[in-house]
């Protein structure tokens, strides 16, 4: 018998088989019930999320001929679309039939009724790969489908798709699978087959796969012929050449306890390996970062490669300081290797780094930068800054071990209730609009070497309110919000704002606890007339500008702090 994909032979066959996308299947659910079906749909997302899985789901639940159960898996229609063979369930493929011939053809077959279902139904994947002439030729059958006539149309990249065609279609974005529904999935597969598996592979494939279920089954593959019924740490680290979570702590620990001779012994073998220093670059920054996340949350549910106890472990060994301390270092490593030969001679350089408490580049920089301050250029007013702000903080650690100290500098205030009112005051609905629309265009540019920090950042967040000048943004983290808000201090936003929202703007963020109390604020003052007077920025190439408001000039100062604003009288 041939071997079938477990991808292929796990494709879930109902909503109820589906692995996250929860909101998703929901709204299609209720869509089927209550007979609201569009005529064009737009599921956006990564690979290997469940698009098409769950556009033939559909296809069957509009399909099926049961009353209650949809779809019902055992009447004819139902049965057909699963196997493929259904005649009204038109797949295709644009990144193979992507010329206008094909769709020509598409569109002649249109106009005819269904033959054995009620709806005909056509699913397009990788719909952007469509030369722009077939491209066109959908466009006009989407803009007057005959009433028998589905379109569900996939991509992976949705900012290439013709505006005129998304603003006809119903759009729903996928999400990456969280990772516990992940393992749970993969965990009921080995049952099914019957293999063996440790806990920590299935762990590794979450990781490796990055929300795509599909590649989380295609490791899972790989790992059955090279083990068969028995999957071992080991074996996955040999496929795939990585190391395993312990193996990656303990580098941290080396590094973290100063064992430069360990260190580079443990790299040495990483290298003779050939593992992958990249992405052993990411794993590192993932694992302090979800360490830094468990501190502050004490969320386990915010765990998914460390375990409760090894974050734990890792926040003991060292402070928050010394994590964002080194998260930055590895993140500049990362930037390097764009143009490095040796990989592994920057890791090891990296590391080395690391394990040298004193900052010695900041203080070493430091007469020169006295020398250039003067001259405005947006880099220098950074790092002076970064200067004036750090030195009293190094003093405080030598004096006071004990204390807590890194809480002053990392607990970076929220930005106040009283401000972000104001913030929502100088907004306005066409400008979130235009930047809602164009926000959608942001996964890209996680990609792109020179916007991925920044892109990265906003990614996940929402935009509540905007205006010229500033958006307002809502994330689920605390530590994000923080980070963001430290960014924007310093302008970091100024350059990619105006090349995804099109305009310089500043980036406020709030969590989303945070922006229910401003709602509430908001509405109290507006109904008992005491709203304030909105904050007003000027854009300048490079840097912006507070304009003075005078009751405001303390929360402003506070907020921006002195070296970042230049107040200008009305
Ligand atoms: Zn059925």
């Amino acid at each position: 018998m041939a071997y079938k994909a477990l991808y292929r032979t796990y494709r879930p066959n109902t909503f109820d088989e589906v692995a996250g996308q929860e909101h998703i299947v929901r709204t299609l659910k209720n869509a089927v019930i209550q007979h609201k079906i569009a005529h064009a749909y737009l599921f956006c997302g990564p690979r290997g999320t469940g698009k098409t899985s769950i556009a033939k789901i559909f296809a069957k639940a509009i399909n099926c001929t049961d009353k209650n159960q949809i779809p019902c898996m055992e009447c004819e229609n139902c049965l057909s679309i699963t196997d493929g063979t259904h005649p009204d369930i038109i797949e295709i493929d644009a990144a193979s039939n992507n010329g206008i011939d094909e769709v020509r053809n598409l569109i002649e077959k249109v106009k005819y009724a269904p033959i054995k279902g009620k709806y005909k139904v056509y699913i397009i994947d990788e719909v952007h790969m469509m030369s722009p002439g077939a491209f066109n030729a959908l466009l006009k059958t989407i803009e007057e489908p005959p009433a028998h006539v589905i379109f569900i149309l996939a991509t992976t990249e949705p900012h290439k798709i013709l505006p005129t065609i998304i603003s006809r279609c119903q759009r729903y974005d996928f999400t990456k699978v969280p990772s516990k529904e992940m393992i749970k999935r993969i965990h009921l597969i080995l049952d099914k087959e019957q293999i063996q598996c440790e806990d920590e592979v299935v762990r590794i494939i979450t990781q490796l796969s990055d929300g795509g279920m599909r590649d989380a089954l295609s490791i899972l593959d790989q790992c059955i012929a090279y083990a068969q019924n028995d999957i071992k740490v080991e074996h996955i680290n040999e496929i795939y050449g990585i190391l395993t979570i312990k193996e990656k702590l303990d580098l941290l620990s080396l590094v973290i306890q100063k064992d430069a001779k360990q260190c580079m012994k443990m790299i040495q073998s990483i290298v003779e390996k050939g593992m992958d220093i990249k992405r052993l670059t990411t794993d590192m920054i993932d694992l302090l970062k979800e360490s830094i996340i468990y501190e502050y949350t004490k969320d386990i549910c915010l765990l998914h490669s460390l375990h409760k106890e090894e974050a734990e472990i890792l926040n003991k060994e060292a402070d928050l300081k010394k994590r964002f301390d080194m998260i930055d270092i590895f993140m500049d490593t990362y930037d390097k290797y764009r143009t490095a030969g040796d990989l592994s001679g920057y890791f090891e350089i990296c590391l080395l780094k690391m394990m040298d408490d004193h900052k010695n580049i900041v203080s070493e920089q430091a007469p020169m930068i006295n020398k250039i301050v003067q001259n405005v250029s947006r880099e220098t007013l950074e790092l002076s800054s970064d200067i004036s702000s750090e030195e009293p903080y190094q003093n405080d650690i030598e004096t006071s071990i004990q204390e807590p100290i890194q809480e002053k500098k990392y607990s970076i205030e929220p930005l106040k209730d009283e401000f972000v009112v104001q913030l929502l005051v100088g907004a306005n609905k066409p400008e979130k609009q235009l930047d809602q629309e164009n926000f959608k265009n942001i996964l890209p540019y996680t990609m792109e070497l020179d916007w991925a920090k920044e892109a990265n950042l906003l990614k996940n967040g929402k935009i509540m309110a905007s205006s010229e000048t500033y958006c307002v943004m809502i994330f689920e983290s605390q530590v994000l919000v923080n980070e963001i808000n430290e960014k924007d201090k310093k302008n970091e936003f100024s350059k990619f704002s105006k090349e995804l929202l099109k305009k310089q703007k500043k980036i406020f963020a709030v969590t989303s606890e945070q922006s229910k109390h401003i709602t509430d604020l908001f509405r109290k003052k507006m109904s008992d007339g005491s709203l304030p007077e909105a904050i007003r920025f000027q854009m300048k190439e490079e840097t912006i500008e507070k304009i003075k408001e005078p009751t405001q000039e303390e929360i402003i100062l506070d907020l921006f702090g002195k070296e970042n604003i230049v107040i200008t009288e009305d």
